[in-house]
């Protein structure tokens, strides 16, 4: 099954301890991310809209979902990674970018209005996930990497799978 995913929620999901706006948000990002890491070939299209996330957002909080910062920080997200909005990435692939584009200081500059940036979550995912990386690297290639490591489809293309296909609402 293919995914759409905003650009910052890549990042957010490296720092997912389980919290969120509500227990039944939080459920549902944690489902959504167990099932990418579950199969990590699957491709994600990258978006500065709304998501699957955050279709779940409580509709009696203010939401934030559609505020000029929030889908700047999608699309500078996606630029970072050497993507354009609507490309589609394997979510190993994606995580691997994330990786080697961020260092966790980046967050500082990056989600100066989020809530769980204090928390200090998102910077420790990261530094865990370069961590790895650097573990990986050393001993195989990636084998979800494509060969030259480009997208499976460029913004605008539907892929092969379909991956082209919105899902979630806003809320
Ligand atoms: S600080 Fe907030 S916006 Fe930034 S990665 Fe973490 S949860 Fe996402």
């Amino acid at each position: 099954m293919s995914r759409q995913l905003r650009g910052h929620h890549l990042m957010c999901a490296l720092g997912f301890r389980g919290h969120g706006y509500s227990p039944a948000f939080a459920a549902n990002m944690a489902d959504i991310l167990a099932a990418l890491d579950r199969a990590p070939e699957t491709p994600v299209q990258v978006v500065d809209v709304p998501d699957g996330i955050c279709a779940a957002f409580p509709a009696d909080q203010p939401g934030h979902c559609l505020e000029a910062d929030v889908v700047e920080r999608d699309r500078r997200v996606i630029a970072r990674v050497g993507l354009n909005v609507g490309d589609v990435l394997t979510w190993r692939e994606l995580r691997r970018r994330l990786g080697a584009a961020f260092s966790p200081a980046d967050l500082d500059g990056l989600c100066t209005t989020c809530r769980w940036l204090p928390l200090g979550f998102c910077r420790e995912g990261l530094a865990a996930l370069q961590s790895t990386s650097a573990v990986d690297a050393g001993k195989r290639e990636m084998p979800g990497a494509s060969a030259a490591g480009g997208p499976l489809s460029a913004a605008g293309a539907p892929d092969a799978t379909g991956a082209a296909t919105p899902r979630g609402a806003p809320r």
